[in-house]
């Protein structure tokens, strides 16, 4: 259903190229494994995880005697499931008290994930609060203000350039006071400064770590999917300023490369959790790894 349609582009794009490698060769050969060779990495996929996922189809072809392509697609799904098996999937802080960190560079689309993130917890008659930490793009705090609004969540914090742990601070006691199940964080994300980001981050921590102790973190890096491979590169950086425990691949509808989400799992060991198909508060999708591989042949 939603997910299919979310992922049009990237169906379009994938799907149409494994029919013609499928139904186009007689035999399985050098030719054929270098056709899909290609359309695994046209898609995004990544050269390493194409790499792992053709080894694998190849000793499935070797040990079930497999002579004809076409017998070899429900193969190809199993080796491309298996590399995006990684990482706890679980959604804790959909199930107990919660403070959810996001990270992301300006213009992913992390202040529109915030919110989207809040419309849902808040759907499911959850307790709110949104912490606007990202105090260092301008008029980012004015914009979670909308979403807060459009949400029907609280929020703290805001004034430009203030220090975002003492935002967190303070969204930490009013989490209390008002006994939130999920604070929702936003976060800057300053990748040219590695140095910075990290101290802010390990700030922040220190603030939870001391003054929240009894809620389970979850620190969530926001990417963009129209950007492809940079996106990798920046989910590489930023798990080296962190401890992250999921990705949230956004702009899955203006993307013919979603398969960028194979190479995440695979080359980061860190599960996308959503993915954003749209600019709507209804537009973000729970991503689930083999259901996102059948739709991509289906
Ligand atoms: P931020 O700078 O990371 O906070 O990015 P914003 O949340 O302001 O988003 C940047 C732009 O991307 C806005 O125009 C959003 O409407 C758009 N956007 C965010 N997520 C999605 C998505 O999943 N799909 C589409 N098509 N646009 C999105």
């Amino acid at each position: 259903g939603r997910l299919v349609a979310g992922l049009a582009k990237t169906r379009k794009n994938i799907v149409s190229g494994f029919e013609s490698v499928f139904s186009g060769f007689s035999r399985i050969d050098d030719d054929f494994y270098e056709e899909l060779e290609e359309i695994l990495i046209m898609g995004d996929i990544g050269v390493r995880a194409t790499e792992e996922i053709l080894d694998s189809l190849k000793e499935k072809v070797k040990e079930n005697k497999i002579k004809d392509p076409a017998d070899c697609k429900e193969l190809l799904i199993d080796s491309i499931k298996e590399q995006m098996n990684v990482g706890d999937t679980a959604y804790r802080f959909e199930d107990e008290k919660s403070v959810v960190l996001i990270i992301g560079v300006n213009g992913v689309g992390k202040t529109t994930t915030v919110g989207k993130l809040a419309g849902k917890l808040k759907s499911q008659n959850k307790k709110v609060i949104m912490a606007a930490a990202d105090t260092f793009r301008a008029a980012a705090g004015e914009q979670l203000h909308e979403w807060a609004n459009r949400a029907g969540v609280d929020i703290v914090g805001g004034q430009d350039g203030a220090d975002p742990a003492a935002v967190v601070f303070d969204a930490v006691q009013a989490a209390k006071a008002r006994k939130a199940d999920v604070l929702l964080c936003d976060t800057a994300g300053r990748l040219h400064n590695k140095k910075n980001l990290m101290e802010e981050l390990k700030k922040i921590n220190r603030i939870l770590e001391k003054e929240y102790p009894e809620a389970y973190r979850e620190t969530l890096v926001v990417l963009d999917a129209t950007t492809g491979q940079n996106a990798l590169v920046q989910a590489k950086q930023f798990s080296e300023a962190a401890e992250i425990t999921g990705i949230v691949l956004t702009k899955m509808d203006g993307t013919a490369k979603g398969g960028i989400a194979v190479a995440i799992h695979s080359e980061l060991g860190i599960p996308v959790k959503y993915i954003g198909v749209g600019e709507t508060i209804d537009d973000l999708q729970k991503f689930d790894a083999d259901q996102f591989v059948d739709a991509l042949f289906d």
